[in-house]
C-alpha cells in the first residue's frame, strides 16, 4: 500500500520531535519516523542546560555561537509556561538557575569582563542567603549567577511526543531514491510504502545512514567525541555549575548538573572539559580523573560512598572546514531531503525556524492529503536516561 504525506521525519531527538510539532501545528501532513526510542542519541544524553551562550562569549567578545543562542533561555521560557511556539507545559523544569565558579586565578579578569556592558545583564553576583546550599560556608571568592535553565529531559521528550503521538512510529526503513538523491518511497516494517514531499534527517549520528546511501554532494557530517561522567551519590544539595578553570576557554574545565535516579539516589552528571579530554583515555583512567577534580576543587565534600560511572558518546553536527562546533544550527537543502543539525539541544527552536524558512522557498504548503495515522507500528516511548542504566 503506498501512503502519501506531505513531510516526512527522519529520528526523534530533540531536532525531529520539535519539527513535528512545529509542522503539525502548521497544518503539515507531517510524521516522524524512528528506529529505537525518542531521543535515544544526544538528547537522552544531554545535560538538559537551556543556555544563552554566556560560556561561548568567555573568550572576550561575543562569538557567532553567542550571539544565535542568545535569545534561546526566553525562548524556552515562553514554550515552558504555555506561551510559545511548542507547547512544553508539563516539562520538568530541573533549576532555574545555572552558576559560573571561577578559580582564583581567572577571577580578577572574570569579573571585569562581567562587568562588561557586553554581558553585564546576563549575570549577577550571588551572596548571603542566595548561596546556594552546595556552597555556602566554603566559597572563598565570587560565584556569578546565568539566566540559563535545566530541564529534564526525559520529561521534555515525553511532552513532545505526546502532543503528535499518533503521528510517532518506532519502525526500520528501507530507502528508494533516484540518482539524484532524491527519495522515492520509504517501505516501513509494517509493509506499507511511504510517499513525501519532502524528507527531513533528523536522526544525529544517524543521518551518516542517510548521508551514505543518497551521497548529497554538498552535505558532510563531523562527530566530536566525549566521555561523560555519572557520580551518583547522596549529597542532598544539587549543583548547577560551570567551574572555570585558570585558562579561560569557552570550554569550562567542569560543568555539572544534578539528576534524580529512579532508585532514589542523585546523579551529578559531568561534562565540559573533563570529557572533552577524556574521549580518549580508557575508562578506569576517566574515572580517576574525575576523582582527583572533584576532591581539588570540592574538598568539603565526601564521595566516599559514590559510585563513579562513564561512557562515550560523539556530538553530530554539520562538518566544518575546522572540524570546531558549528556557531549555530545546521539545514542543508538537497532535493527534496532536508539535513538537519541542531548542534545544541538549545538550539532546537532555532532549527525549526530555519527549516520551516526552507519549506516555504522549496513552495511546499500543507497540503489537504491524507493525514490519517499509519497502522501496525508502535509508538517508540521515550529513551531512559544513562544514570537510570548504568
Ligand atoms: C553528552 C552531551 C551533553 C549535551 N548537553 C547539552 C546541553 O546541556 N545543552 C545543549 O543545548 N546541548 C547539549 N548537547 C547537544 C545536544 O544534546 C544535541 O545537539 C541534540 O540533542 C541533538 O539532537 P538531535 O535530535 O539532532 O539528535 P539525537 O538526540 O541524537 O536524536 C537522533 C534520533 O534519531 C534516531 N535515529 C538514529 N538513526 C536513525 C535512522 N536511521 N532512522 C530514524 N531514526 C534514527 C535516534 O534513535 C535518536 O532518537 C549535549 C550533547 C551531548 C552528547
Amino acid at each position: 500500500m503506498l501512503i502519501e504525506k506531505d513531510i516526512v521525519i527522519l529520528g526523534g531527538g530533540i531536532a525531529g520531535l520539535w519539527l513535528l510539532n512545529r509542522l503539525r501545528s502548521a497544518g503539515f501532513a507531517a510524521v516522524l519516523l524512528e528506529t529505537s526510542t525518542l531521543g535515544d542519541g544526544q538528547t537522552i544524553a544531554s545535560q538538559g542546560m537551556i543556555h544563552g551562550g554566556l560560556k561561548y562569549a568567555l573568550g572576550g567578545t561575543l562569538t557567532g555561537a553567542s550571539e544565535a543562542i542568545a535569545d534561546m533561555p526566553l525562548h524556552w521560557q515562553r514554550c515552558l509556561q504555555g506561551r510559545g511556539d511548542v507547547d512544553l507545559r508539563g516539562t520538568r523544569l530541573l533549576s532555574d538557575t545555572y552558576y559560573m565558579w571561577p578559580r582564583s586565578n581567572v577571577r580578577s579578569r572574570l569579573t571585569a569582563y562581567l562587568g562588561s556592558k557586553l554581558v553585564s545583564s546576563k549575570t549577577s553576583e550571588v551572596s548571603g542567603e542566595s548561596v546556594p546550599e552546595f556552597f555556602k560556608g566554603h566559597l572563598q571568592g565570587p560565584l556569578y549567577r546565568l539566566h540559563d535553565i535545566v530541564l529534564d529531559v526525559p520529561s521534555l521528550l515525553h511532552t513532545l511526543g505526546e502532543h503528535c503521538r499518533p503521528h510517532i512510529y518506532r519502525t526500520h526503513c528501507s530507502i528508494d531514491h533516484d540518482a539524484q538523491g532524491n527519495i522515492r518511497t520509504l517501505t516501513l516494517d509494517n509493509g506499507c510504502q511511504l510517499k513525501a514531499r519532502i524528507y527531513l534527517c533528523a536522526a544525529g549520528t544517524g543521518n551518516e545512514v542517510w548521508l551514505n546511501v543518497l551521497k548529497p554532494p554538498t552535505v558532510a557530517m563531523q562527530k566530536r567525541p566525549l566521555q561523560m561522567v555519572v557520580v551518583k551519590h547522596r549529597n542532598p544539595h544539587p549543583l548547577y555549575v560551570h567551574c572555570l578553570a585558570d585558562q579561560f576557554s569557552s570550554t569550562p574545565e567542569l560543568t555539572i548538573t544534578t539528576h534524580p535516579c529512579q532508585d532514589g539516589s542523585i546523579a551529578w552528571y559531568l561534562g565540559g572539559e573533563l570529557a572533552e579530554a577524556g574521549a580518549t583515555i580508557d575508562a578506569a583512567t576517566q574515572i580517576q580523573r574525575t576523582r582527583n577534580k572533584l576532591a581539588e576543587l570540592f574538598p568539603w565534600c565526601d564521595f566516599s560512598g559514590a559510585r563513579f560511572h562513564s561512557f562515550y558518546i560523539d556530538r553530530a553536527e554539520a562538518r566544518q572546514p575546522d572540524g570546531k562546533r558549528p556557531d549555530r544550527d545546521s539545514v542543508i537543502v538537497d532535493g527534496n531531503v532536508l539535513y538537519c543539525w541542531p548542534t545544541k539541544l538549545t538550539l532546537a527552536p532555532a532549527l525549526a525556524n530555519a527549516v520551516i524558512e526552507k519549506i516555504a522557498a522549496l513552495g511546499i504548503t500543507a497540503s489537504e492529503g491524507n493525514d490519517s495515522p499509519l497502522t501496525g507500528l508502535p509508538y517508540p516511548g521515550v529513551a531512559l536516561p544513562v544514570w537510570d542504566t548504568l
